[in-house]
């Protein structure tokens, strides 16, 4: 083997250590859709099983052709009136804890002011 050939042979086999070095320190960086960075907005996407998803680019939310609805999350005292709360449900690959609490604290914000109403128009 040449001087020139093993100089270049040690530069790529350095260069692919540092890449696997990388990779396996940072997944996160590497894969290509990561849910991580899914912020939860100003809308909810509900699957016909009552599954709240909280990205419209979840790969669960449109499984098997299913056709799921786009709701606001200040509707969703409406949307969700009728269904009993067991029926609910959270997706796991897009709602993360963080989303989990805001959807939650937002659900009982709008059942608070409804409670209110009610009272305020019995009196
Ligand atoms: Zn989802």
């Amino acid at each position: 083997m040449s001087d020139k050939k093993f100089k270049w042979l040690l530069i790529v086999s350095s260069l692919t250590c540092i890449i696997i070095a990388f990779v396996w320190k940072y997944p996160e960086a590497v894969k290509a859709n990561s849910t991580k960075d899914i912020k939860f907005g100003e809308y909810l996407y509900i699957n016909p099983r009552s599954t709240i998803h909280v990205s419209r680019k979840c790969s669960k939310l449109n499984y098997k052709g299913w056709k799921s609805k786009r709701i606001k999350v200040a509707d969703m005292y409406y949307y969700f009136k009728d269904t009993p709360m067991s029926d609910i449900s959270f997706c796991p690959h897009c709602v993360n804890d963080k989303d989990y609490e805001s959807i939650l604290n937002s659900l009982a914000f709008q059942l608070d002011n409804r409670v209110n109403e009610i009272i305020e128009s019995r009196n």
